[in-house]
């Protein structure tokens, strides 16, 4: 996700983490119509910066020798050194993926470095939600192409692996591994193989009804963890691949969830993240288990957890329930990501949402008429097959009765082993960018206009990173809006304080602390 936006509307979908290990589609612009993730725009000391790799340096570094025209020389076998090196791809669940693998590896003696020269092994956790992400991991892997002798055992995780299979081992010989997201608990095995001289291992499972847990998890953020409750999806979006790439539905049961929110807040975390395609979907495969909304209570009544984060919700799936939680339990954040995708009701049937304009803004009324303002959150997409003029109008009319705190706009893009693929791909890419940046500049007005009601407000503030100028300071809200704050103190990092707003942008508020 790294590189920052000079104006971005989509601050308050915390789902687009922090993680700047994630990498961010390059069909983004400036106004967050984008991938998942986004790194903060201000200058955080808290995370470390992604670093492309360099197969040149790295083969130098091995002490092996450019053989020409990308010949194919030995295959590295893992041996001893246990370095490794993961760069992560798409949406706050393959952070979290990564931050697994991670501590499987770390489990199995492996120290984690920060760059690609520096690792033994080298993983790239992917994602294929749009084309230009999928790319992206062939044009890292393209990379080595050049290098042959870079010394290193390659691996592929996540959703291009698993759509893409062991095609990837013909298009680049020099991967080693291919895993993709509905077969990581198999990872230890393939690693064990791999370390025994294995050349090439694959987990390409869809069928499993397991989810991917660890005894350990290497968590980036020291104040914010997040946990899949529920993994895979059963709806069928006529656009989406993630029902292919990540599999079928499967739940976690509440008492391992509980367990390990327990371990997190005995480990100094005070914010957790809860997270799923369709998180609000969760079903506790336990006799009598927890509704969802009952796991979210019981998760913000463990001590030590001060805010409970959750996402994504599906609209179909979203009760009564939940909002009563939010309002009776104040750990439980007033914040829903609950994406529509399009105003038009035609449109939405042809995506196979399961709900009408008039049912989607049903729930909206739900959520405002909470007697807790809940800030509301939205992933559109603008030029699906068939999509007309009157449905972007359509669009642009929810946008306005919705009233969003954030949006992600996306341009539609066609992917394999999805329904709408027979539809054809009917907008040419320069009208869909036109509808883009209609729903976009709608969006930032909606922002602009609630931003500014709120200068003047007090917010509870996470602290989450550090200006380089001293003195400045950035946090979230329980809203999860974004503040640039001034303060007198030091060593404000993971603290939770008080801040007035004293001015608004569309994307964030700035703002100073309450002494
Ligand atoms: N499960 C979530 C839901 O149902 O809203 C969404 C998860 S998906 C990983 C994140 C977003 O990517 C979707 O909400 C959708 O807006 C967008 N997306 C998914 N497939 C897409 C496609 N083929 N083209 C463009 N955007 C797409
Ligand atoms: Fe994809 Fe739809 Fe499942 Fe979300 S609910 S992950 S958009 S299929």
């Amino acid at each position: 996700m790294p590189p920052s936006f000079d104006v971005r509307l989509d601050d308050l979908t915390g789902a687009r983490a922090e993680s700047r290990e994630a990498t961010q589609d390059s069909d983004s612009n400036p106004v967050g119509s984008t991938s998942e993730l986004r790194v903060n725009p201000s200058e955080l000391r808290v995370d470390k910066s992604p670093t492309r790799h360099s197969p040149a340096k790295a083969a130098r570094r091995a002490g092996s020798q450019h053989h020409g025209d990308g010949a194919w020389s030995t295959h590295p076998v893992l041996g001893d050194e246990r370095t490794f090196y993961i760069e992560t791809f798409g949406c706050q669940m393959n952070v979290h993926d990564s931050e697994k693998v991670a501590g499987v590896l770390l489990g199995r003696g492996y120290q984690q470095v920060e760059t690609v020269d520096a690792a033994k092994l080298v993983f790239y956790n992917t994602c294929s939600i749009r084309e230009k992400a999928a790319q992206k991991v062939f044009s890292r892997l393209g990379e080595f192409r050049k290098h042959p002798d870079h010394g290193k055992v390659i691996g592929v995780l996540g959703c291009v692996a698993q759509q893409e299979g062991e095609e990837i081992f013909e298009r680049a010989p020099w991967v080693s591994l291919v895993c993709g997201s509905a077969s990581y608990s198999k990872l230890p095995t393939l690693l064990a193989q791999l370390e025994a001289g294995n050349r090439r291992v694959t987990g390409l499972d869809t069928d499993t009804d397991e989810t991917f847990e660890t005894e350990m998890t290497r968590r980036d953020n020291p104040f914010r963890a997040y946990l899949t409750i529920i993994e895979g999806c059963d709806k069928s979006c006529s656009y989406c691949v993630v029902p292919y790439t990540r599999g079928p539905e499967r739940s976690r049961s509440s008492a391992s969830v509980l367990e390990e929110v327990r371990k997190l807040a005995g480990a100094g975390y005070s914010e957790i993240q809860l997270l799923g395609q369709t998180v609000n979907s969760y079903r506790d495969p336990a006799p009598r288990g927890k509704t969802f909304a009952e796991l979210l209570v019981t998760v913000a009544a463990v001590p030590g957890i001060r805010r409970v984060r959750f996402t994504t919700s599906h609209p179909r799936d979203f009760g009564r329930d939940i909002v009563e939680a939010i309002d009776s339990v104040p750990a439980l954040c007033d914040h829903v990501h609950l994406p529509v995708q399009s105003g038009s009701t035609r449109v939405l049937r042809a995506m196979q949402r399961t709900y009408t304009r008039e049912e989607y803004l049903e729930k909206i009324a739900l959520i405002r008429s909470a007697r807790r303002p809940i800030s509301v959150t939205s992933d559109i997409i603008v030029g699906f097959p068939g999509e007309t003029e009157q449905d972007v109008a359509e669009t642009l009319s929810l946008l306005d009765a919705a009233q969003y705190d954030g949006v992600f706009a996306f341009q539609y893009s066609p992917r394999p082993n999805t329904a709408s693929l027979q539809m054809g791909d009917s907008i040419p890419e320069e009208e869909k960018g036109r509808r883009l940046a209609i729903v976009q500049d709608r969006q930032r007005e909606i922002q602009v206009a609630r931003n500014n009601e709120l200068v003047g407000q007090t917010f509870e503030v996470l602290v989450d990173g550090a200006s380089r100028r001293p003195g400045q300071w950035t946090g979230r809200s329980s809203s999860n809006r974004i503040l640039n704050f001034s303060s007198p103190h030091s060593d404000l990092l993971g603290q939770y304080i008080q801040v007035r707003a004293t001015g608004a942008s569309p994307n964030s508020l700035v703002g100073e602390q309450i002494i």
